[in-house]
């Protein structure tokens, strides 16, 4: 069994730097006492550098950054490079997360930004999910449009350095009715693993890790690990309670023995 990959999305919170290490603090001590699950959690960029000096880093725990420029350096007011934050203690980088696509983020800009990220010796965990399912199979055109064209001219090589999270944006957030179903992301991720292998080969798409993301919480994420094999999971609100996100990574540990 695969150790599983949880990884933890703060977005724009909280609003200090006491807040951020008092749950970073509780996060780290649970997890770094887990042997089967790899801790990944992103925080806002400015409290990276504070909280990768408070914990070892390494296999079981480590920190990521939520999106970052097309350009290493340079006159990019209010823009960050992906060396910045590899040097600031980072080792993950979300990309292509629904709200930065909101934002602007089109294909092609998450395909600059990729390439340079993996360059740079980042793990890119790219963001990809419709906006909204039908019952013809529109939406897995979506997906696969999403994945070809982040990976556009990106080596077969850095395949290890490539992450999957499946987040259909329908079920992201407060205001989602419901989450995805643990069927239906298995069949989904079978899927996104076939457009992978057509890019790096059948067995390193295999080992791309498929993560499934939107309204996980301490009450559904066992099922999406074990009924929908998910490699792990991408956690946005429940992230952010320490209590529920320690939760979710012993309920992974237990899931991957
Ligand atoms: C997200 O935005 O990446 C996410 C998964 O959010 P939530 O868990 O809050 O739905």
């Amino acid at each position: 069994m695969k150790n599983k990959l949880i990884v933890g999305n703060w977005k724009a919170n909280p609003s200090s730097p006491r807040e951020a290490q008092e749950l970073w603090g509780k996060v780290k001590r649970v997890a770094q006492g887990l042997k089967r699950v790899e801790t990944v959690v992103c925080p806002p960029v400015i409290f990276l550098e504070n909280l990768a000096n408070r914990a070892k880093l390494g296999a079981r725990l480590a920190l990521g950054a939520q999106d970052t420029f097309w350009a290493l350096e340079g006159p990019w007011t209010g823009q960050i490079g992906p060396g910045m934050v590899r040097k600031s203690g980072g080792q993950y980088l979300l990309l292509g997360h629904s709200e930065k696509r909101a934002l602007g983020d089109s294909d092609s800009v998450i395909n600059q930004k990729l390439k340079l990220a993996l360059a740079q010796d980042l793990r890119v965990i790219l963001c990809v999910g419709e906006r909204e399912r039908d019952s013809h199979g529109e939406y897995l055109k979506i997906i696969r449009e999403q994945i070809t064209s982040a990976l556009e001219k990106v080596s077969k090589k850095f395949a290890k350095q490539i992450v999957i999270a499946y987040e259909p944006v329908w079920a992201i957030g407060e205001q989602a009715k419901s989450s995805d179903t643990p069927h239906s992301f298995l069949e989904t991720a079978i899927f996104i693993r076939k457009i992978l292998s057509h890019w790096c080969g059948h067995a390193s798409a295999l080992a791309v890790p498929v993560l499934y993301g939107g309204s996980v919480d301490i009450k559904n994420a066992g099922s999406f690990l074990s009924e929908g094999a998910a490699d792990g999971l991408l956690v946005g609100r429940a992230s952010l309670r320490a209590d529920h996100f320690t939760q979710i990574l012993k309920i992974a540990d237990e899931l991957a023995r």
